[in-house]
């Protein structure tokens, strides 16, 4: 149910009939066949290892571009493998097989609120902040005053969406259905293809997406639905400063601002306010890499963001990259830690030490084995550097230690082309690297 192909060479793949695409639960393409029945995903490839784009829109829906855009890079030499969807290291896990065969074995329209208690648990252990848990819980209990609650409870209401005027407002088409709410559904790649209609239950939905998407998904796509409600209310008040094609891109932002703060350990925190948490200067004779990523979902760009510096704070090599594609922020992290490697052994500064603040990508090439993990190759190419390399290291920081390359990584979103700087500070970070290295 959750299995799917990770791409490689593409070769023993078919494009129309086998389960390739991230998206649950066919996982298969839904444009209609205009190329060969039998034909292999590798041809949809250039030379290079390449996506051919022009051959993709040429052939293919929208959705199906962006989803295929979204698979990781990866070496023409690598081979095709299966992978469980649902886990970041692409291991079936009883967890999470679990939560798909719970939602699959119930029957339709069986998803009454006392049979769901998966749901609520999982709900609990989302890493969101506790007001939007309640903001769900409440839209799941249709507890949320839209026009259409307020209309069959007496209150003089047409009931019309207060966006359109067109539609009732239900629940799910104020967050969701509601025309005007196109680019917050474009910007939503990872749930292109799910069918969601206005009259659709909340609790409905919520158990749909469970089933269909990451949990590291499921989590953002609550931050979207508070933040469109959010607007909607401003809208009520006549208040201005929407910005709607904007919601994905600052749900992503907020979301992962929450969780590392969340990451920094409980004793760091009662001394917040007093002590800023610091970068972490590397060993005597080691060089320190900070790598970060950061995504505009709207342009589909990814920002790479890499500094190298010294014991003292002083920056020898810095990169803010930026890649056209809509890679996961798991995958975009990684690239970043590698290209930072690249970077770093190019330019001879070796031994060192990478921080990230991806405890994912950290995991993952500690436990030195990935290969079947969606960004399996890319961990596999950083554990055989760090391998390679005598005593260079990786370790997890949180984001408010890594705030240098997280800056680097949001100034590679608005270049028009790659910028380095080689034994100079680049200006847009000057007063976070002084930051950084004042004692
Ligand atoms: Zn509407």
């Amino acid at each position: 149910m959750g299995s799917r192909w990770r791409i490689g060479r593409g070769n023993s793949v078919h494009v129309y009939s086998d389960r390739w695409i991230p998206r649950p639960t066919t996982f298969k393409v839904i444009s209609p066949m205009k190329l060969n029945e039998r034909v292999t995903v590798d041809s949809l490839k250039l030379a290079s290892g390449h996506w051919n784009v022009d051959l993709l829109k040429e052939n293919f829906l929208p959705d199906d571009v962006d989803m295929i855009l979204s698979l990781p890079p990866v070496a023409p030499s690598v081979d095709d493998a299966l992978l469980w969807h649902f886990e970041s290291d692409g291991n079936y896990s009883v967890r999470s097989g679990y939560r798909v065969g719970c939602v699959m074995s119930a029957p339709p329209g069986s998803s009454s609120l006392d049979e769901s208690t998966s749901w609520w648990k999982a709900l609990w252990r989302f890493r969101i902040p506790p007001k939007i848990k309640i903001f769900l819980w409440r839209a799941c209990h249709h507890w949320l005053p839209t026009m259409l609650f307020l209309a069959k409870r007496g209150v003089p209401s047409d009931g019309l969406c207060p966006r359109c005027h067109k539609r009732l407002e239900s629940i799910i088409h104020a967050i969701w259905g509601c025309r005007d709410l196109g680019s917050v559904r474009r910007n939503c790649v990872f749930l292109h293809g799910l069918v969601i209609t206005d009259d659709m239950h909340f609790h409905d939905l919520m158990l749909l997406i469970l089933n269909s998407i990451k949990i590291s998904e499921v989590e953002l796509l609550c931050v979207i639905f508070w933040r469109v409600w959010f607007y909607r209310n401003q809208l009520i008040h006549k208040l201005d400063g929407q910005d709607l094609g904007e919601v994905v891109n600052w749900a992503s932002n907020f979301l992962e601002e929450w969780q590392s703060y969340q990451m920094v350990t409980p004793s760091t925190k009662v001394n917040v306010v007093e002590q800023i948490p610091k970068w972490q200067p590397p060993l005597a004779g080691y060089w320190k890499i900070n790598t970060d990523a950061a995504s505009c979902y709207r342009n589909r760009i990814i920002g790479l963001g890499i500094v190298v510096r010294d014991v003292f704070g002083t920056v020898k090599l810095a990169c803010a990259r930026k890649l056209e594609a809509m890679f996961s922020p798991l995958v975009a992290e990684a690239l970043a830690v590698l290209d930072g490697i690249h970077l770093a052994v190019d330019a001879g500064l070796v031994p060192f030490q990478i921080d990230t603040d991806s405890l994912i990508v950290v995991n993952l090439v500690n436990k030195g084995d990935s290969s079947s993990a969606d960004v399996g190759h890319i961990i596999a190419d950083i554990v055989r550097f760090l391998r390679s390399l005598e005593s260079c290291s990786i370790a997890f920081t949180p984001r408010k230690r890594n705030a240098v390359a997280h800056s680097l990584a949001r100034t590679a979103l608005s270049i028009a082309s790659d910028r380095c700087w080689v034994d100079s500070c680049p200006p847009c970070v000057e007063r976070l690297v002084l930051l950084d290295s004042s004692v």
